[in-house]
């Protein structure tokens, strides 16, 4: 019983200091801690030559690195300060794995509606207004794309995680009897260049408002896939492009079961039978008790809502789709194949 008491002592002491670390993690990522260390010949340095690159005081940069140190995301040795191995790819403000992207999101934009919680679960609505002055009645527009860094900063949070997610999300199912695919609301293009990696046969369109079509170039890979395409619509106005699969990744939970059914059927009136829709998000366990990175982000939300594979499912076939298959990843995002009747 003692044992137990300590662990939910532990539990306790972990969710109270859950906000510091967080922070700690987003400011040495801001200030590019990982990025100096790595990029020091040896990969180790002395607290004030970190603090000197990172142009910050001696007392605060020993703290920070003595905090990261603490919490796994950085090694002490007998010389200096360490990367940590295990962790360095995706600290790194660049390579194929960086969260950064994701983790300035959290800082300026998620962190700043969390400290309006209260209100928001007193009146039920997501803060925007009380963080950043302005109202949002539509999320996208208002919200994230009204001014360029913003957008920005938005785009680069989607396509790090689209990164980190993406072969799983792509190769979770048997896609090769499909032609196209239409990633719907693709973002950056992240996620449709991984579908035509892992899919040779697969042309893919992504699909999304004008706003961010225009912004692709700046994400577009080196080894661009020309079987990748760019189309700038409003999937809930514009005609939806043809195509043999259509990808919903993050897309769903952003909206009410209302809009979600009036997406769901314009793409059912675009597909041919055998034509599948992909949804991919992360899944509530059935009983709703988890996972809590799923049941947390929704606290933030607007008029959207987290939902169970077997919730997506229901949603599917109330448009003609049968399940055919749900996988769960095990990495950011799970996935769901339903087949068109
Ligand atoms: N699918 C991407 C991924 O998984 O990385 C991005 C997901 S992000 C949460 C939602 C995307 O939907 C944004 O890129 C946004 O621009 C797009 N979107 C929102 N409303 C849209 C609309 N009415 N028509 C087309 N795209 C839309």
């Amino acid at each position: 019983e003692t044992e137990d008491g300590k662990e939910k002592l532990s539990k306790m002491i972990e969710l109270m200091d859950g906000f510091k670390a967080s922070k700690v993690l987003f400011t040495a990522s801001k200030l590019h801690v990982f990025d100096v260390l790595r990029s020091s010949k040896t990969g180790e340095l002395q607290a004030e030559d970190v603090a000197q690159e990172i142009k910050a005081s001696m007392k605060g940069t020993e703290r920070l690195l003595e905090a990261c140190v603490s919490l796994g995301l950085l090694q002490r040795t007998g010389k200096g300060i360490l990367s940590q191995f295990l962790t360095l790819h995706f600290l790194l403000s660049d390579g194929p794995l960086s969260l950064q992207g994701y983790i300035q999101h959290c800082n300026e934009l998620v962190w700043p509606l969390f400290t309006h919680l209260e209100t928001a679960v007193r009146e039920g609505t997501n803060q925007h207004e009380k963080a950043f002055g302005k109202s949002s009645d539509n999320l996208f527009q208002d919200a994230y794309y009204s001014r360029h860094e913003v957008k920005l900063r938005f785009m680069k949070a989607m396509h790090s995680i689209a990164k980190v997610s993406g072969r799983d999300v792509a190769t979770a199912f048997d896609l090769s009897k499909y032609k196209t695919a239409c990633d719907l609301g693709g973002c950056t293009g992240a996620m449709a260049y991984e579908f035509a990696k892992a899919h040779p046969g697969l042309s893919v369109t992504m699909f999304d408002l004008p706003e961010v079509i225009e912004m692709s170039g700046h994400f577009r890979p080196h080894d661009a896939d020309d079987r990748v395409s760019f189309v700038a619509g409003d999937f809930f106005k514009d005609e939806l492009p043809k195509a043999d699969v259509y990808i919903l990744a993050r897309i769903l939970h952003d909206w009410s079961d209302e809009k979600v059914h009036i997406l769901l059927s314009k793409i059912a009136k675009a597909c041919n039978p055998g034509c599948c829709v992909l949804v991919s998000e992360i899944f509530l366990d059935e009983d709703r008790k988890g996972p809590s990175r799923g049941l947390l982000q929704a606290l933030s939300m607007t008029e959207g809502r987290q939902r169970s594979a077997s919730e997506y499912s229901l949603l599917l076939k109330s448009h003609g789709f049968t399940t055919a298959q749900v996988k769960h990843t095990h990495n950011l995002l799970d996935a769901i194949l339903c087949v068109a009747e």
